[in-house]
């Protein structure tokens, strides 16, 4: 049923068409998946900027202390010299020989206006909190009297407080002196709540406050007093926090924009993973098809020769690709411009169908069925193997050749024969009716052998030929088939016999071996117009039996020998020597042996003769007497 819009008149709305990108959801996924280990080693490296942080506020601790001992040391040697410079002054000594005590004191007072400090005699004994330094003085004025001059530091909150001021301390460090559990600072003194301070980095408290701390002793010259840097740990702790959170942040924003990268570059990626399909599924298909193609580019160079090319032709992908067509492939000049080439595939009428062109390799005939479609950047021929269909098309019409002329010379012998003993046979001479009824039964004759020759090609081709394989005499046949041709030869020809005094039994079917040697026999006469001499020859050895007919006849050229075996190939195809013949004979000759598992050939001279021999399995070594 119609949708009610559509009834009334009014405009169907639209579908919206729903657009899913499986690959791209499928990435999400995958992102997100990726997205939690990666948040796991942001925080990761978050705590570690964290602690970073920490340890690198410990080792500024750690300099601010060392900075202020070096301060320190500064202000404990200019006592020391003060000390040494008191113990050797004469006035010194004359005081303290007068001073009931032999003790003098001094007080080093440390300032802006004095970086070196300053000397204040004191009545009184150095307090407790305070770098003294004792120097022993010697005098001799009146007995062996020792008196002594000390001169001490104090280390209260104004010491802390120079120290500060000319210590290089980091932003937020302070330092104080650690004496009997309470911190001396720059304003106040506080008592330590827990923790104890050291040589290393360490937290305590103190009213109520936490601080990391980093503390030294300052030597005999002030025992049991320590000097600490320290920095409060609220602050370290905002600082490392800010770290965490600075690293996390980039890390975040790193991972972020990878995530970001990934999601926009997967569409390209997915395109060229598919178009990476397509070209290998294509470079599959390409490789598997049945047709040979060949893709020759503008310069007439060959940039694609796939493997069914190379089984059709033998030539090698690697060894032609890349390389120019003209030089690779023989003919390819003549056989390109021959091949008609369509713009499109399909794109052929009757002018543009497959061309067949013959290409010879390497002394082989193979005959191509090729055709071209044109491609941006060359031609791509594809082609295949026609050279069977060739054949057969060969075959076919010489055998319409051969065969109309082998039946028209007989017919045409036994119609004129018939009509004239038909039309005449009152007036004819009885010698001339009787040749003429020879002649018919010669021609028949000749027409029943050449039926019986078609008949046999097709048994033998056909594979219903019944061959029987046993032991026969060979000698009888040789003998046997000279004498029947001895019948047929006039004075101009001779035929002689060549065999041994003891001849092996052969082993195959003595019928056929006799069909094939009347054969090779008949041929001999045949094909010596002039006569000479024919010789039916016979040898073996262990294994083989040969027989031979050997001729002084017109001989066949070289390049023909393996050819006349071949169904209806004849040397003279118009018989225009007049010798005629169906082209059947060495074809049947050449099955026959071969179904006796034997073989034939020929050795000739051109013009001097020809020898036929075929070879057959000995049977035994049983010797007959000639
Ligand atoms: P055909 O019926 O033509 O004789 P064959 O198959 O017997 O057919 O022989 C094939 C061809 O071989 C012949 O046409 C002939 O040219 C050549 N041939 C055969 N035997 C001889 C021979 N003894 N001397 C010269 N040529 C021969």
């Amino acid at each position: 049923m119609k949708p009610q819009a559509a009834l009334t008149g009014a405009p169907v709305p639209q579908r919206r068409r729903l657009s899913i990108r499986p690959g791209r959801v499928g990435l999400t996924a995958a992102l997100l998946l990726l997205a939690a280990p990666l948040a796991v080693a942001a925080w990761g490296l978050g705590n570690y900027a964290a602690q970073r942080e920490r340890n690198n506020a410990d080792a500024r601790l750690a300099d601010s202390l060392n900075s202020a001992r070096r301060v320190y040391g500064h202000a404990l040697s200019n006592v020391d010299s003060a000390a040494g410079g008191f113990a050797n002054d004469r006035q010194v000594q004359r005081r303290l020989l007068h001073d009931h005590r032999h003790v003098l004191v001094w007080k080093m007072v440390v300032d802006s206006d004095h970086p070196d400090g300053r000397v204040v005699s004191q009545h009184d004994a150095p307090p407790a909190a305070a770098a003294v330094r004792t120097v022993n003085v010697d005098f001799f004025a009146r007995a062996h009297t020792t008196g002594r001059v000390v001169v001490f530091l104090p280390l209260d909150r104004r010491f802390v407080e120079w120290l500060t001021r000319n210590a290089d301390l980091g932003g937020h460090q302070q330092l104080a002196l650690v004496r009997g559990g309470s911190l001396v600072g720059v304003s106040r003194t506080l008592p330590i709540e827990s923790g104890r301070v050291g040589t290393g980095p360490r937290d305590i408290r103190a009213a109520g406050l936490d601080y990391r701390a980093v503390a030294m002793d300052l030597g005999t010259a002030a025992h049991g007093i320590k000097l600490v840097a320290l920095e409060r740990s609220s602050h370290i702790d905002a600082n490392a926090g800010s770290a965490r959170w600075r690293a996390m942040g980039l890390a975040f924003g790193v991972v972020a924009a990878l995530l970001a990268l990934a999601y926009s570059v997967s569409p390209s990626i997915a395109r060229t993973r598919v178009s990476k399909q397509e070209r290998e599924r294509a470079e599959r298909v390409l490789a598997h098809v049945g047709d040979g193609v060949l893709h020759v580019d503008r310069e007439g160079v060959i940039r694609l020769w796939n493997p069914a090319a190379e089984a059709i032709t033998g030539l090698r992908s690697d060894a032609i690709c890349n390389e120019p067509a003209e030089e690779m492939i023989p003919g390819w000049q003549e056989i390109a411009a021959r091949v008609p080439v369509a713009r499109r595939p399909g794109d052929a009428d009757d002018s543009w169908s497959a061309e067949t062109v013959p290409l010879e390799i390497e002394g082989r005939e193979i005959w191509l069925s090729i055709v071209g479609v044109s491609l941006g950047d060359g031609t791509v021929y594809a082609f295949r193997d026609v050279t069977r269909d060739r054949r057969l098309e060969e075959l076919r019409a010489q055998f319409v050749a051969t065969i109309s002329h082998e039946l028209r010379t007989p017919l045409a012998s036994l119609h004129g024969a018939a009509m004239t003993l038909l039309e005449r046979q009152d007036e004819l001479h009885e010698q001339t009716r009787r040749d003429l009824l020879d002649m018919i039964a010669v021609q028949s004759k000749r027409l029943a052998a050449l039926t019986e020759e078609i008949l046999l090609a097709g048994q033998l081709d056909s594979g219903a030929l019944r061959v029987v394989t046993r032991p026969f005499d060979p000698e009888e046949l040789v003998w046997t088939a000279a004498a029947a041709a001895r019948l047929r030869v006039g004075d101009e020809t001779t035929i002689d016999v060549s065999i041994p005094a003891v001849l092996p039994k052969v082993e195959g079917d003595a019928e056929r071996t006799r069909q094939v040697l009347a054969n090779l026999v008949d041929n001999a006469i045949k094909y010596s117009p002039q006569g000479g001499r024919i010789v039916l020859g016979f040898e073996a050895d262990g294994e083989y039996a040969r027989f031979t007919v050997r001729d002084e006849g017109l001989g066949i050229p070289l390049g023909e020998q393996k050819r006349i075996f071949e169904k209806f190939y004849r040397l003279d195809p118009d018989h225009r020597r007049g010798i005629g013949g169906s082209g059947l004979g060495l074809y049947i000759c050449r099955e026959l042996v071969r179904s006796m598992n034997g073989r034939i050939w020929v050795d000739s001279d051109p013009g001097k003769g020809a020898a036929f021999t075929f070879e057959l399995p000995v049977a035994d070594r049983v010797t007959a007497p000639a």
